[in-house]
């Protein structure tokens, strides 16, 4: 409780500043890689709603990673003592352990640094690859973001991911059991989603052993086959009411113990954003979801808590 105001969600934000004992200063890399659903092995059109310079602002960087890295921190000045670099765009475990070691390690090597978050596909993990990032833990703080999108394999193949549930639930569980910390990318309002397929993906990423959940609204984003679709108006999008609705559902159904890293996702028409606008606006969006979780009561994990205590009487 902060001010008499319950927390209404378990925050990523405040989870890294208590471990860590400031603020933590997260810097989106672009670590070179493909993906296999864009360059043919898997597919050659990606996911549906993909384009990633929308997604990541430093998806056309072409600079050396150190150097991505050591310019954020210069331009911030004095404002933080702990920085973390995210490799976002793309899937950053799609290579040869070698291919990774030459991108992570020189970026652990920074002043200041203190972990690194890797974002990738759960298809782009293997043996060999969880050796290294189970010696990387061992060693540093370590974050594995792994896109699920969705908990519904039917909505998996409407938005062309090439990968099921299966894969990211197996890749979870391998991840967990070498004790590194690992994190659900969900988006909430793709095509085929019903409010049931939504709530069973917030079941799901429940009941995994999954430390975080990094949730999006669907954005349409120009040149990528849903903008096809949403010209054509096969394709809708939640206004900000709809998407704070749906939100707080989900919420509701995850373990309270699972750190929330994100409640929507920004970009701006600048950057390819058709729709919803709001997305542009994201202290005001952010506002209004923050208010509503108040008005409204939602605390994450409430219903997940209500499951279990049925569960256990019945059982
Ligand atoms: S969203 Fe990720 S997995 Fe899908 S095409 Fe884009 S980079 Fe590849």
């Amino acid at each position: 409780m902060v001010n008499g105001m319950i927390n209404r969600y378990n925050s990523y934000r405040t989870y890294l500043k208590n471990k860590f004992g400031s603020p933590v200063l997260k810097i989106p890399v672009n670590g070179g890689f493909s993906c296999p659903n864009r360059d043919g092995t898997k597919s050659s059109s990606g996911c549906t709603f993909c384009d990633n310079r929308s997604f990541s602002p430093v998806a056309l960087c072409e600079d050396e990673v150190t150097n991505q890295v050591t310019g954020v921190i210069e331009r911030s000045g004095k404002r933080f003592r702990h920085f973390i670099p995210y490799l976002q765009p793309f899937s950053n475990t799609y290579g040869s352990v070698e291919k990774l070691r030459s991108v992570y390690e020189p970026l652990l090597k920074i002043p200041g640094v203190c972990g690194l978050a890797i974002g990738t596909r759960p298809d782009c993990l293997s043996d060999d690859i969880y050796r290294y990032l189970e010696e990387i833990s061992q060693r540093t703080f370590l974050s594995v973001e792994l896109g699920l999108q969705s908990g519904d394999n039917e909505v998996l193949s409407l938005c062309n991911r090439s990968h099921t549930i299966e894969d990211f639930i197996d890749a979870t569980i391998k991840l967990a059991a070498l004790g590194i910390e690992t994190v659900a990318h969900c988006i909430i309002g793709l095509p085929g989603e019903t409010e049931e397929k939504m709530v069973a993906t917030a079941r799901l990423c429940a009941s995994l052993p999954l430390h975080g959940v990094k949730i999006h609204q669907l954005m349409i984003i120009k040149g990528t086959a849903l903008e096809t679709a949403y010209q054509q108006g096969e394709v809708a999008v939640f206004t900000l009411e709809e998407y704070t609705g749906r939100l707080g559902n989900f919420l509701t159904y995850l373990n309270p113990k699972q750190l929330i890293h994100r409640l929507m996702a920004d970009s701006t028409p600048e950057n390819g954003l058709i729709a919803p606008l709001w997305s542009a606006q994201k202290t005001q969006s952010l506002q209004f979801i923050n208010s509503f979780m108040e008005k409204h009561g939602i605390v994450q994990g409430s219903r997940f808590l209500d499951e279990n205590r049925s569960r256990q009487v019945l059982s």
